[in-house]
């Protein structure tokens, strides 16, 4: 489908008049608490935003809101714009409006994302038009720290056989489109020993000796810098006294790439370097905390290009990034997905988070043109 002239005015019409409206949605959403794990309270506050613009909403067992625009059945878009934040239960999520900003914690990560998927079924429905493929709209959870991205895992499971193409919406970095994933294995390494006091028992293993020689050899590692691949020991922690021999003794490692097999490879080395290098008498067990998928779609990917003709319609340019995003599930799956951003802001995942609201209207302009080119690609590609 080749859009008028016509229909591309109107789509700027309709997303200059949604802005603060836009803006008030992100607000109400913001204030209700939703720490990775614990998004029940604001996946209920979502649906019923979303059933008072005349959408049925269903909330699945982990807390994820899906919503569909059309019933034509078949192939269809997905767009995902996950409800959790990383602020703790307790936290004070007062927004204030300064000027064009909007200051809250979680006000554009993601509450924006939030807010602009739902305007965005409304600047719809006000263009009357049938998308060409429907829109299913999924407000995820646990796209956040340890939440593993089991919300936007869940929902291309759920949907794995009719997706044509994904959609993640982030609130910040409007003109970026994160085509590459950066995968991710993130472990919990823990040595243990005998233990028994550091004079009598000197000569027994101390955990915190073999974790120390486990380390060294990470820290050794080379990786490749293309495909870029990174590894970290973030946290220790272990011992008892520092006259005691270290009965057990942990650490966290986090390693990534843009490359699924240079991950797999890293991965691979490093279980190796904790299976030889722990030393006699002690035992060690490895634990996965998280595991995202890394790949990459192309840039000319036509679904990659038509948000980028999106944006060069709004007059911006492209920034191609490598993120981790929920897009991570279907990019690793071979499914055409992309993150896109709203508008700008700062001091993400921090309680002085803020965002601009007059590129609101550029980012819903993107984004509704991007829903109905997308949805158009996937009703070409299924007949
Ligand atoms: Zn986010």
């Amino acid at each position: 489908m080749s859009l008028t002239p016509a229909m591309l005015s109107q789509i700027r019409a309709l997303s200059a008049n949604a802005v603060e409206a836009t803006g008030e949605l992100a607000t109400a959403i913001c204030r209700v608490p939703a720490p990775t794990g614990h998004e029940a309270e604001r996946a209920a506050f979502v649906a019923a935003l979303i059933r008072e613009r005349g959408y049925q909403a269903e909330i699945d067992e982990i807390g994820n809101v899906y919503a569909r625009r059309g019933n034509r059945g078949g192939r269809a878009m997905m767009a995902l714009a996950h409800t959790d934040t990383v602020f703790p239960e307790g936290t004070d999520l007062k927004v204030v409006r300064i000027d064009n900003e909007l200051h809250g914690p979680a006000i554009g990560d993601n509450s924006l994302g939030v807010a602009a998927m739902i305007s965005a079924l409304q600047i719809l429905d006000k263009l009357e038009v049938e998308t060409e493929s429907d829109i299913i709209a999924v407000a995820n959870v646990g796209e956040e720290g340890l939440g593993n991205l089991r919300g936007a895992r869940a929902a291309v499971e759920r949907f794995h056989d009719e997706l044509g193409a994904v959609v993640a919406i982030e609130g910040h970095n409007l003109g970026r489109i994160t085509h590459v994933a950066v995968g991710s294995k993130r472990w919990r390494v823990t040595v243990r020993g005998p233990g028994g006091h550091s004079w009598g028992a000197f000569g027994q293993p101390s955990a915190i000796h073999g974790l120390g020689r486990i380390i060294a050899a990470i820290a050794e590692l080379e990786v490749p810098s293309d495909p870029r691949t990174t590894f970290n020991v973030g946290i220790i922690d272990g011992g008892t006294s520092i006259n005691t021999i270290a009965p057990a003794a942990s650490a966290l490692i986090d390693m990534r790439s843009v490359d699924a097999s240079a991950l797999d490879a890293l991965a691979t080395r490093v279980g190796r370097i904790i299976a030889a290098s722990v030393g006699d008498g002690l035992t060690v067990d490895v634990e996965t905390l998280g595991e995202r998928p890394a790949g990459s779609r192309d840039k000319h990917d036509p679904f990659i290009q038509a948000a980028s003709d999106a944006l060069s319609w709004l007059g911006m340019d492209t920034v191609y990034d490598a993120s981790s995003t929920d897009a991570n599930i279907p990019i690793g799956l071979n499914i055409p997905s992309l993150c896109i951003g709203i508008t700008h802001g700062g001091r993400g995942h921090t309680v002085e988070e803020y965002i601009a609201l007059p590129p609101v209207e550029l980012g819903l302009a993107q984004l509704v043109r991007l829903c109905l080119d997308a949805t158009a690609l996937i009703s070409s590609r299924s007949s």
